[in-house]
C-alpha cells in the first residue's frame, strides 16, 4: 500500500521539480510567478549551514524546519518520497537491475558512514568560515548540473531538431509546437557555460554509482541524507517485525532502497530506511509494517557511541556507528578549510576581472550566502553568469560571476535576485538594480578600431542602454594609415553614469580581448577612488525625476 502511494508521489515531485526548473530558464519574463526556489527553501541542509554561517534564514528557508519536523515523525521520507536526484538515482539503479546478479544481499555496509562525515565537515566548515553545502547538498549539485551541463545541449537539440523537421514534410506539425516551447519554455538564446562538461560528467558520475550498488549517493555519500538520517534515528518511527512471521527469506533486504536492514530483527536502521514501502511490499507473510512510537531520544548520545568503530551486530535499533578518530578528523578538515580559504590573498582580493552580480556584497559577504545553486545562471537572460573555478580561491569554486565574453547582465533585469534562495545576491526592485554598479568599462586603446585604426565604429555606444548613456562619441582628428588627416569618433566612457553591465564588452566586434572590457572597479557599496555613487545617486538627466 505504501510503496503503491509513493511510486506516484515520487513522480510528482520530479515532474514538479523539472517543471519549475523549465520555469526558470530565462524565458524573458520581468518576473517568475512560480515559487521557483521551494525545493531549496525546504532543504534543511542549506537551511541550517547559511544559518550557522550567517546567523539568519533568508526568505522562506524556515521551511525547512518543516522538513526536519516532518522527518522527526516520518523518518527519511523526503529521500524516498520528495528528492529529485534520489529518484533519478533509484530509476537508474531499476535500468541497471537487469544487469545485477539474479539475487545479491543488500544489507548495510559500512562505507555507509561516509555520509555522516562529510556532513560533519560541511558543518563544520560552515560554523569555521567555509560554506561547503552547495558542492554537496544533492538539490544544489541537481540544478547546477542540469543547467549548466544538460540544459545548454538540449536546447540546442531541441532547435536543431525544429529546424531539421520545419523543413521536411512533417513542418506543418511541429513548427506550431516548436513555437510553443519557444515562447513558454526556452529561453531567448540558447545558452552556453563555463565549465558545461564537467557538470554534466559529474552528474552522470552520481548516478552511473547507481549501476554499482543500488542508491549509492544517498546511502553513501549524501550529507542531507545523513542530516535526515540523524533525525530519524531519534524520531517516532519503528518498522514493526514479526519475528514469528518471518521465514528469514531476506527478501525484504533484496528490495530495500536505503540497505536497512529490515530483515533484522530488532536491527533496523532508522537512520539508512527511506520508507520506500518496499520492504511491507515484498513480505508475502506480512510481517513487516510501519508505525509510531516514543521518540528516541536517548540515541542522540548512547553511552558508547563514541567509541564504537565497526558496525553494531546485536544494536536493538539501527544506530549511527561512526568512528569517533574518523568524524574528528572529518570535523577537523571542515574547520580548518575555512581559516585557510580566509587566509588566501585571492578571497579577498578576488582578480579585478571577477565581476559578481549585481548587490552581491563584499566578496565576502557574498561567499558566507552563496550555496552555488546555480539558480542565478540559470535565470540570466543575458547568460552572462557562469560558474568560476579556482581563479579566486577553493572557497569560492561553482559560484556565479558575470563573463562579458560569453554574456552580460541586461540593464532592467532583477531575475537573480528573485531566485538567489539565500540572499547572495539582494532582491532588487528594477530602478535599484539600475544603479547598482557592479563594474566599470574601460576602453583599451590600442585594440578600439576608432583609436588604433582610425576606422569607424560604434557598435559599443549603441548598445550602452545606460540613459543618458554612459558611453559617448567624441569627434577626434587622427592620422589614417596613408598619412591623410581624418576625422574619427572615439568611445568614451563617463565613470558616473556607467554601470558595468558588459554589454559593450560583449557586443565589441575586435576577435579575441574584446576592445573595451569590464572591472570590477566602482561596484556600489565598495567605497574608495571610484566610487561614483553620489552622483550615481541622481545620475544627469534624471535630477527632475528624483525630485518628483
Ligand atoms: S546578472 Fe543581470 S541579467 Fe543576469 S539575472 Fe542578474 S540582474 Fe538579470
Ligand atoms: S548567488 Fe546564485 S548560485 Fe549563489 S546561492 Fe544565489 S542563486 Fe545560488
Ligand atoms: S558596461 Fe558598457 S554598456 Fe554597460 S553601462 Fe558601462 S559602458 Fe554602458
Amino acid at each position: 500500500m505504501l510503496r503503491k502511494i509513493r511510486i506516484p508521489v515520487q513522480l510528482g515531485f520530479l515532474l514538479l521539480f523539472l517543471y519549475l526548473l523549465i520555469r526558470t530558464l530565462g524565458t524573458g519574463e520581468d518576473s517568475l510567478g512560480s515559487p521557483v526556489r521551494i525545493f531549496l527553501e525546504i532543504d534543511p541542509l542549506v537551511g541550517l549551514t547559511t544559518w550557522l554561517r550567517t546567523g539568519a534564514l533568508h526568505g522562506l528557508l524556515a521551511l525547512s524546519g518543516i522538513t526536519i519536523l516532518l522527518s522527526f515523525l516520518l523518518g527519511r521520507f523526503f529521500c524516498g518520497w520528495v528528492c529529485p536526484l534520489g529518484t533519478l538515482s533509484q530509476i537508474t539503479a531499476r535500468i541497471a537491475r537487469p544487469r545485477r546478479e539474479e539475487r545479491t544481499s543488500d544489507s548495510w555496509r559500512p562505507s555507509q558512514r561516509w555520509k555522516y562525515l562529510v556532513l560533519g565537515a560541511v558543518v563544520a566548515g560552515s560554523l569555521a568560515g567555509s560554506l561547503w553545502t552547495g558542492l554537496l547538498d544533492p538539490l544544489c549539485l541537481l540544478i547546477r548540473s542540469l543547467t549548466v551541463g544538460f540544459a545548454p545541449p538540449l536546447e540546442r537539440i531541441l532547435r536543431g531538431g525544429a529546424a531539421l523537421l520545419a523543413s521536411g514534410p512533417l513542418g506543418t506539425l511541429s513548427e506550431p509546437a516548436y513555437r510553443w516551447l519557444r515562447d513558454n519554455t526556452l529561453a531567448p538564446r540558447a545558452p552556453s557555460y563555463e565549465q558545461s562538461a564537467l557538470m554534466a560528467s559529474i552528474l552522470l558520475l552520481l548516478l552511473a554509482l547507481s549501476w554499482v550498488r543500488r542508491r549509492f549517493w544517498c546511502r553513501v555519500l549524501c550529507p542531507l541524507g545523513a542530516l535526515l538520517g540523524a533525525v530519524a534515528r531519534v524520531g517516532t518511527l519503528r518498522l514493526r517485525q514479526s519475528e514469528s512471521a518471518c521465514s528469514g527469506c531476506t527478501l525484504c533486504t533484496f528490495h530495500c532502497q536505503g540497505a536497512a536492514d529490515p530483515d533484522r530483527m530488532g536491527g533496523w536502521r532508522p537512520s539508512e530506511c527511506f520508507v520506500c514501502g518496499n520492504c511491507t511490499a515484498s513480505c508475502a507473510r506480512e510481517g513487516l509494517s510501519f508505525g509510531f512510537g516514543r521518540p528516541r531520544l536517548s540515541a542522540i548520545f548512547p553511552s558508547d557511541w563514541v567509541r564504537r568503530t565497526k558496525p553494531a551486530t546485536t544494536a536493538t535499533i539501527g544506530g549511527i556507528e561512526v568512528g569517533r578518530r574518523r568524524l574528528l578528523i572529518a570535523i577537523g578538515i571542515g574547520a580548518i578549510s575555512g581559516p585557510i580559504g580566509r587566509a588566501s590573498p585571492s578571497r579577498g582580493q578576488p582578480p579585478a576581472s571577477l565581476i559578481r552580480p549585481p548587490g552581491a556584497g563584499t566578496e565576502y559577504e557574498f561567499l558566507d550566502k552563496c550555496v552555488r545553486c546555480g539558480e542565478c545562471m540559470k535565470v540570466c537572460p543575458g547568460n552572462g553568469l557562469h560558474p568560476i573555478a579556482l581563479e579566486a580561491g577553493p572557497l569560492a569554486l561553482w559560484t556565479p560571476a558575470l563573463r562579458f565574453a560569453h554574456g552580460y547582465c541586461e540593464y532592467h533585469c532583477t531575475l537573480c535576485g528573485q531566485v538567489c534562495p539565500t540572499g547572495a545576491i539582494p532582491l532588487l526592485s528594477q530602478r535599484e538594480k539600475e544603479r547598482t554598479v557592479v563594474g566599470l568599462a574601460y576602453v583599451d586603446v590600442p585594440l578600439c578600431l576608432p583609436y588604433a585604426y582610425a576606422t569607424p565604429c560604434i557598435v559599443c555606444e549603441e548598445h550602452c542602454p545606460t540613459s543618458p548613456k554612459a558611453i559617448t562619441l567624441v569627434e577626434a582628428e587622427v592620422r589614417g594609415f596613408d598619412g591623410a588627416q581624418k576625422s574619427v569618433r572615439q568611445p568614451r566612457v563617463d565613470p558616473h553614469l556607467c554601470v558595468g553591465c558588459g554589454i559593450c564588452e560583449y557586443r565589441c566586434p575586435v576577435e579575441g580581448d574584446a576592445a573595451i572590457r569590464v572591472y570590477a572597479t566602482g561596484r556600489t557599496g565598495e567605497g574608495g577612488p571610484f566610487d561614483f555613487s553620489l552622483s550615481r545617486a541622481a545620475p544627469r538627466g534624471r535630477e527632475t525625476e528624483e525630485i518628483a
